[in-house]
């Protein structure tokens, strides 16, 4: 026990800077020996180029006001600090880049990392010690990983993140640590551990109606903020091919999706072969995470019940390397996937399904999220409808559209900016160079020697 809060002050010193300086970007507080009254921290965010709510035009020298946390009014050309009276007034100049909504990935992985390494492992504990398990050690050593790839995440311009499967509490941990402004991290929205169908053994396995409400109760007990579930099984076995049959019974899918349901919560998906597509929204899911065999048939069934497609199309930078030394039935999934999937993805998008980003980062790298937006526009897509799927579309997804994904009054200031246009290059997302979160400041590099924006 010692040695292991030993690693969470050795964590608390070197990846959580904030605990340094408590209320370096927390909201005001009172001070206890001070009777003055709490100012508002207003901060005129002066952009030169401002995509507020994407989808729409763009716009020339915005003032965004930001009161404390929210957004309060947009100006038409700079605001001079003088005109804002009764606050603690500052400016922050963007004049030559482009400002847009905080991005949301609604589809990561933030206690795993690409080709299953941990960032470290605790090296000479035998499993009895003291009672720990291999599951307790676990949920250390990914409560340390979670939060360095949360960090990445934030600082590439992700201030929303839904994390779609881990099991144990460091999820939840870090989640409420972040919403407190004790680490540095994108908004987290978890699903605790993903629901299989198997013997249930409470790790998120169930079998059967009872047995698979119980465990949809159970993550929800944990803390989840949404389920997830496998209504298919790995797209990585040659079991994941587009006609493999789905993985859950109907009254299954069915009770995990009713039961989450009745206490408000949505439900994700994973599924790659048609059928389990179908049967996961015939159950009423929210979203197919993944879709890699979206079929026509499908369609309907996503404008039925509104469900949204989170095509992770990342994951394919993952297959076109695993390719070269696949074999057997493994490859032909393969080759089938990196077939399929864009044009699937864009028949759905194209028939008016709503797309939502989710890049998998965690079976992909962490930090290299907008990496996905560029593959939708390589499939076909218009780079203003790629960036509303990482933005507007995430915020619909998880019902917090009055709140988040775009610029607007009221909502919460959430707001980014690059160096180039991303209408007319996508990419310019993967250099992010400014991150406000809840109306504060955690990311600005130095301006450019020269202005972009023309
Ligand atoms: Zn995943």
């Amino acid at each position: 026990m010692k040695r292991l809060s030993l690693l969470l002050a050795a964590c608390a010193a070197v990846c959580c800077p904030a605990l340094a300086h408590p209320g370096e970007f927390g909201l005001p507080e009172p001070d206890a020996n001070s009777h003055a009254p709490v100012r508002d921290k207003v901060v005129l965010v002066q952009a030169g180029w401002l995509l507020a709510v994407p989808g729409a035009a763009p716009a020339r020298e915005r003032t965004i006001v930001v009161r404390n946390d929210r957004i309060e009014r947009i100006d038409t050309g700079y605001t001079r600090p003088e005109t804002i009276t009764n606050a603690d007034v500052s400016v922050l100049d963007l004049r030559n880049r482009y400002v847009l909504p905080g991005l949301m990935d609604m589809h990561v992985h933030l206690s795993m990392n690409s080709g299953g390494e941990t960032a470290f492992r605790i090296r000479g504990v035998s499993d009895e010690i003291e009672g720990a398990t291999a599951a307790q050690r676990n949920d250390v050593t990914q409560l340390i990983d979670s939060e360095l790839n949360a960090r990445k995440t934030l600082m590439a311009g992700y201030t929303t993140v839904r994390n779609v499967g881990s099991e144990g509490w460091h999820i939840v941990a870090l989640r409420e640590a972040i919403a407190a402004g004790k680490l540095e991290g994108p908004r987290i929205l978890t699903s605790v551990a993903t629901l299989y169908p198997g013997s249930d053994d409470g790790s998120g396995a169930c079998s059967g109606v009872e047995s698979c409400r119980r465990a949809t109760r159970r993550q929800i007990d944990m803390g989840a903020d949404l389920i997830k579930i496998y209504a298919s099984c790995s797209g990585s076995r040659p079991c994941g091919r587009q006609d493999a049959p789905p993985t859950f019974l109907p009254d299954e899918l069915k009770a995990i999706v009713d039961t989450a349901h009745s206490r408000q919560l949505r439900v994700a998906a994973h599924a790659h072969g048609e059928a389990a597509i179908r049967a996961a929204l015939d159950a009423g899911v929210n979203s197919i995470e993944h879709g890699s065999f979206t079929p026509p048939d499908a369609i309907p069934l996503f404008k039925k019940t509104g469900a949204f497609l989170v095509p992770t199309l990342s994951v394919q930078d993952n297959i076109r390397k695993d390719i070269v030394t696949a074999k057997g039935s493994m490859l032909a999934v393969m080759q089938n996937f990196l077939a399929k999937h864009g044009p699937r993805m864009m028949a759905a998008y194209r028939a008016g399904v709503p797309i939502a980003a989710g890049s998998d980062a965690g079976i992909g790298v962490h930090g290299n999220n907008a990496r996905e937006l560029e593959l939708y526009v390589k499939e076909g897509m218009p780079a203003a409808d790629a960036i509303k799927a990482a933005t507007v579309n995430g915020a619909r997804l998880i019902g917090r559209d009055a709140e988040l994904g775009t610029i607007e009054p009221g909502k919460i200031a959430d707001i980014i900016a690059v160096g180039a246009d991303p209408l007319a290059d996508i990419t310019a997302l993967q250099h992010v160079t400014f991150v406000m979160k809840d109306g504060h400041v955690f990311r600005d590099d130095p301006a450019p020697a020269e202005s972009p924006a023309k």
